[in-house]
């Protein structure tokens, strides 16, 4: 029997590596939905390719635009708007939802899927950023599964012992060591990063990623993003993982344990092997990335992150242990933050500074439902917004 699968986010880069690997195993996996914000011509041409029952783009023109592109009988449905998308990702005929959205749009699909007791792939790190113990309710209620995509979860994951239950002593666990790459401006000084480009921040220098999560890449946001993630996916706290830099990026992530054992994930830098993982877990199967070779790579290389020059990640840390609506708040800062630097309104160094302003303004609420989640998310745009315009003492905080 074949895995209906479908693909929130089918047109970005981890929707891409996830049809790949699809496209790999015809006999296990089938695609039921493939959905995306823009990009018409990629959808339409991936529909096409995998002929899912339904197509679903963000607005009406984007459903349009696909279906212009598609022969008049081809049996495939065209649908918009976010409800189709929490629609197709609760479907009961589909297994698997691969929730790869970028940030806060992907929250309420993947938690449909969640509710609904799929298997979820979650590369969408913001939606458990935002909604971390909603979300991990949402699944256990569900009975849902949650594999991790994120290269370092995934690592971790595999590296974890198999029934592990959320808690650390009774497996002897010791700490998590949550591997960085560093980004492309490893090394370098405050004063050198005034003036960088979007161009020079989206080149990352092992991952070929979307642009945001490259720029996060680049502020170690990502890290700070990825220190949550973790915190919620591995329930514990951030002071029980470490963040190492490894400029090579080969080795995703350890765990180590009490015992003075390190367990750790390696491979090529490539999403399709924590993709693959993911489908056919608890099997493995073969997804295309060639396999990794240490002799040719010849060195690991390992350094402290630079939490001066790159705040961001001490952001993510302070927003986890305030808690409540804090995580939602500091995950909607930093996208407009990246949108206005990648849209050159602002220069890279104002990243951390407006997430800490919008930060410093937030009084923190518990995270009792959805809702308080979706008001602090839309507060802290406005924040944010506001404080661009130079108008910050208008805001009521
Ligand atoms: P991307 O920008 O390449 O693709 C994003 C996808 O989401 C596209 O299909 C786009 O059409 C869709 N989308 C964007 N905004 C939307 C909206 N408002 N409504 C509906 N759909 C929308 O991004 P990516 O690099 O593939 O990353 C996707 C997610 O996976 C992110 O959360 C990222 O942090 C995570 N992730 C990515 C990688 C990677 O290697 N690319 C690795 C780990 C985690
Ligand atoms: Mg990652």
């Amino acid at each position: 029997m074949t895995h209906a699968v479908t693909v929130l986010g089918a047109t970005g880069s981890i929707g891409c590596s996830t049809l790949d690997v699809i496209a790999r195993h015809p006999e296990r996996y089938r695609v039921f939905a493939l959905t995306a914000a823009t990009r018409a011509e990629k959808l339409a041409e991936q529909v096409l390719q995998h002929v899912p029952q339904y197509a679903v783009m963000k607005d009406d023109a984007g459903a349009d635009a696909v279906r212009c592109l598609l022969p008049q009988d081809h049996p495939t449905t065209v649908l918009s708007g976010a409800e189709a998308l929490s629609w197709v990702a609760a479907h009961e005929e589909t297994d698997m939802v691969m929730a790869a959205i970028v940030g806060a749009a992907g929250l309420l699909p993947s938690l449909a899927a969640a509710q609904a007791g799929k298997r979820v792939l979650l590369a969408n790190k913001e939606a458990l950023v935002m909604a971390g113990p909603l979300f991990m309710d949402a699944i256990r209620d569900g009975g849902a599964e949650l594999l991790p995509i994120d290269s370092e979860h995934n690592a971790i994951f595999q590296s974890m012992p198999e029934r592990y239950d959320g808690h650390f002593a009774p497996h002897g666990i010791s700490k998590i060591l949550l591997t960085a790459s560093g980004g492309p401006f490893r090394g370098w000084q405050a004063d050198q990063l005034a003036d960088v480009t979007p161009a020079e921040a989206v080149a990352h220098p092992n991952w070929t990623m979307g642009q945001k999560i490259s720029v996060d890449s680049a502020t170690l946001m990502n890290k700070g993003l990825e220190l949550i993630e973790a915190c919620f996916l591995f329930n514990c706290q951030p002071e029980q993982i470490q963040v190492v830099v490894h400029p090579q990026s080969v080795i995703h992530s350890l765990v180590q344990y009490c015992d003075g054992s390190v367990i750790a994930q390696l491979g090529e830098p490539d999403m399709r092997t924590p993709i693959a993982y993911a489908l056919a877990w608890p099997e493995r199967m073969t997804s295309g990335v060639a396999p990794l070779d240490l002799v040719t790579i010849g060195r690991f290389d390992f350094e402290a992150a630079d939490e001066h020059t790159f705040p961001c990640l001490s952001l993510a840390r302070r927003a986890f242990m305030a808690g409540g609506t804090m995580p939602a708040v500091l995950n909607a800062a930093n996208e407009i933050a990246v949108e206005a630097f990648l849209g050159e309104r602002i220069p890279f160094n104002t990243i951390p500074m407006l997430v800490q302003q919008v930060m410093d303004a937030h009084k923190v609420e518990a995270m009792t439902s959805l809702e308080n989640v979706l008001l602090a998310d839309q507060w802290a745009r406005r924040q944010a917004h506001q404080l661009l315009q130079g108008s910050v003492n208008e805001v009521d905080a």
